[in-house]
This record gives structure tokens, sequence and C-alpha cells, in this order.
């Protein structure tokens, strides 16, 4: 971005006089004083620590101008600074006035899994015919949105976000912030449900992607979960469903697929195979509520089918690692919940092998309640024909190995403490054979990413 500091000061607020150095020049806003870029606007957020105590080591590292919480103490004189009521707020406000001074058309995403793979595919399919921004890696929550509007060139055309949310509120507040012109729920999981207590409530929260739509956006939904077909009913602005069933805009015939794609064709276009370079028949869903944007933007077929090939993917997502010893690892590490288990787990079971399937899976995450009973359910994941052997991560694990005592005898079932992957590498170590494959999923908090790190 590039905006002159008077500028900025209007549209947060600032308190003070700031006519000294209206005239600097923006380049970028940043809230982390060691990531930054030379001509930057810091922003001093409070978190676990304060961000007001590195204002100093912003400057050095190349920021020209901060704000500065009016409560905060003495601002200080000797640089340039905007006093604003709550930095967080102004940074917010500040990408709103950008957003409408740029004036992207916006596609805005949710949904308890695939938001990112989602956000990916659509910015891909996009890019062949406009210029796109989007949701750098996961920053998709109330600084992540403000941030990526921020990042975009002054040239773009279409802005792609990401929006996630763990609290009733937060999809409303974004969704009025950037006000889309097109709304995607992915699907509706349990990720979270600890906050929510039931996917009726998680569904609500998610619909609230739709309270800032534009009066002549689109709202583009997974037409199979009747949660969100009973709520789009209220919804005035166009619709559009994707999903398997003939009922739905856009649905997928002839899925297909081998251990690294999945093929399809879609039901508006039957003349093009649909090649998506990644397992999981998950993804066809992912892959549909991208197809129903590029329908609506006109995007022919042939330049879709160019975009998935070609897809650039964030990380960890369902993806195929060499591990040291010749095995191949499918990595999953970045997130866990129970669809998304159960989903990769039925991709990874059909892949092919000559050697042994082994799954490491860690504990989900905030599921309250819930968690024993829905980590017990995944045993309805393992057929013993095709999973050879289980080590399963953290307390709530304990469920799901009890669970699988009936199907796996003791020396193919283990299960270890958050603080026993040592444990676990070695026995993993001692297991693997050139041959196997390997699958490893957990929530974040797990860190699953160092027995990956460990394999390679
Ligand atoms: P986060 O909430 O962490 O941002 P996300 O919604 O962005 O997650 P992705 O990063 O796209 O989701 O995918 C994470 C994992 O969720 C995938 O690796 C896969 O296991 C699972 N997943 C992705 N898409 C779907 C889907 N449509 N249905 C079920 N599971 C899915
Ligand atoms: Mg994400």
């Amino acid at each position: 971005m590039k905006m002159q500091l008077g500028e900025i000061a209007k549209a947060v607020s600032a308190q003070n006089d700031t006519s000294a150095w209206n005239e600097i020049e923006i380049s970028s806003v940043a809230f982390d004083s060691r990531h930054l870029t030379a001509g930057a606007l810091f922003v001093p957020l409070e978190g676990e620590r304060d961000g007001h105590e590195y204002v100093q080591n912003a400057l050095k590292n190349g920021a020209v101008a901060t704000l500065w919480k009016a409560d905060h103490g003495e601002a200080p004189t000797d640089l340039p600074v905007l006093v604003v009521e709550d930095p967080l707020k102004a940074l917010q406000a500040l990408s709103q006035h950008y957003l409408l001074k740029i004036n992207p058309k916006v596609v805005a995403i949710t949904g308890s899994n695939g938001k990112t793979t989602t956000k990916d595919m659509v910015a891909a399919i996009l890019a062949t015919q406009f210029n796109v921004t989007k949701t750098m890696e996961n920053f998709n929550n109330e600084i992540g949105v403000p941030v990526t509007i921020l990042s975009m060139e002054p040239n773009t055309e279409v802005l792609v976000i990401e929006m996630g949310m763990d609290r009733p509120g937060q999809l409303d507040f974004l969704s009025r912030l950037v006000e889309p012109d097109v709304a995607i729920i992915t699907m509706i999981g349990e990720a979270h449900i600890e906050f929510f207590g039931t996917r009726d409530k998680i569904a609500d929260a998610k619909m609230e992607i739709t309270h800032g739509l534009k009066e002549d956006g689109t709202f583009i939904y997974d037409g199979d979960e009747p949660l969100l077909v009973e709520r789009a009913k209220k919804i005035t602005q166009r619709q559009r469903t994707f999903g398997r069933s003939k009922d739905d805009d856009m649905y997928a015939t002839a899925v297909k697929d081998t251990d690294t794609q999945t093929t399809f064709t879609a039901n508006e276009w039957p003349d093009q195979e649909m090649n998506v370079p990644m397992i999981g028949d998950y993804n066809v869903n992912n892959a549909l509520a991208a197809l129903s944007v590029a329908k609506l933007y006109r995007i022919s077929p042939q330049a879709v089918a160019k975009a998935f090939t070609n897809l650039n993917l964030t990380e960890n997502r369902a993806e195929w690692i060499d591990g040291s010893a010749g095995e191949r690892i499918l990595s999953d590490v970045y997130n866990s919940n129970p669809t998304a288990v159960k989903e990769v787990m039925a991709a990874f079971s059909k892949v092919a092998t000559h050697g042994q399937r082994r799954v490491v899976l860690g504990d989900m995450l905030e599921l309250g309640d819930q968690a024993d009973a829905l980590h017990a359910g995944l045993q309805t994941a393992f057929d013993p024909q095709l999973i050879q052997d289980v080590y399963l991560v953290g307390p709530h694990m304990k469920a799901l190995y009890t669970a699988l005592q009936d199907k796996f005898d003791a020396a193919h079932l283990h299960l270890y403490g958050t603080d026993e992957q040592e444990k676990l590498m070695t026995q993993l170590k001692a297991d693997l054979k050139p041959t196997d494959i390997v699958l490893i999923k957990g929530s974040h908090g797990i860190h699953l990413e160092n027995v990956l790190a460990a394999l390679q």
C-alpha cells in the first residue's frame, strides 16, 4: 500500500496534532517489530506482550511512524506518532479506508474446514484473469484480515480473503468490515465445538459471514448441509450451492482419486475434466466451491483446469513428504478435528502401498465436554485391513486407544503423552520400512511437526 501519514491520521481519527508529519509516506503496516519493511507504520498491539514496548525496536528496523494507545502513558514526542483510542480498532478502520479506496471485488471464505485450501483455489482461478491479492498463509482473524487488506497492491481487482472464527460475533464483524461481493461457507464441522456446544450454533456463527454481504452479492455454500440450507432461506441475496447432490447448482460427477490427485467433472462443464493435485475426496468440495466463483466471474473451464494444475498450496495440508527411511509421509499436521481426520483417513486408507499404512494422530483440541466421545468416535475411520499400525499422542487420544483395542493388538497400537514425542520417534524409527506410508495429523498445539521433522 501507499499512503501519506496525514491520510492515515484521518482514517484512524488520530487525537494528536500530526501536521508536522503528514507528508511521510507509509508503505506497509506491521505489528511485529522483528518483521517489518522499511517505510512501515508500526501498530503496537496488546497480546501476550505489550507492543508499545517494541516501538523503538520497530523504528530501528525501518518503521517510520507508530500508533500509540491514548491511555497508555505518555506518547513519545521524538518520532511520528498517531495517538488513537485503540490501535487494533485503528488498524481495522485503516484497512476499511484502504479497501474502499482500492475498491476490489471481495470474496470472503469461511467454514469449519477447507478455508485455506478453497482460498488458494479461488485465488489461483481468478488470477488467470484479474490482479488478485489473497490472505497469506492463515491470517484469518480480526488482525489478519486487516493486515491482508493493507497488503493489497493498488492495482488489486479481487481480494480473496479467509475468515476464521472461534466465537459468535467474529464473522459478523469481519463481514461488515469488508462487505464481500461473494461469501462462501465451505462446510460445517465440529471445530471449536468447545465454545459453541452444538453444530447448530456453529452454523449460526458461520452464517454471520453473510451479514455484510452486498445486496447484489452472492452467497455460495455447501448445499448438502441441511443446517445451511435451512438458514440460507432467510438470505435475500443470490445463492449458489455446491456439493454431491444433483440438486446442487454445482456438483461433481466421475470423481476419481489416486494417491496424489483427484479428478472430476462438474455438471456445469461436462466436457472439461478437472484435475486437483491433492489427495482426498473432500478437496472436490473445496474445488466445487471455487468453481462456483469461477462461473460467477465467467472464467473459462480451460483456464480453471489450468489453474488447478498449477495450484500453489499452503504447506502441510495433506502434503506428501519423503521420509529419511524412504517411506512416504502424508503430512496434515497443520490442524485437526473430527471431520478432517475422518476425511483424510478415508483418502489415506485408499493409497496403494507395498508396505504398511501407519497412522500417527495427535489430540484434537478445543472440543470441550465432547472431546472424549469425539476422539473415541474416530474408531470408525480405522479399518484394520487397511491400517496396520496406530500411534496416538495426547491425553484425549486415550479414549480412541481404548476404542481401538478390539481392532488392533497391543504390538500395533501405541499411546503416548504429549511430552513423550521422543519415545514415539524411537518407536517409529524402529518400525518404519522404506515401502511404508505414514499419515501424520494432529492439532497444531500438539506439535506433530516435530515428529515430521525428525522423520525427514
Ligand atoms: P484453519 O481453521 O486451521 O484455518 P482451514 O479451514 O483453513 O483450517 P485447510 O487448511 O484448508 O482448512 O485444511 C485443513 C485440513 O482440513 C485439511 O488438511 C483436511 O484434513 C481438512 N479439510 C479440508 N477441506 C475439507 C473439507 N471440505 N471437508 C472436510 N475436511 C476438510
Ligand atoms: Mg486456514
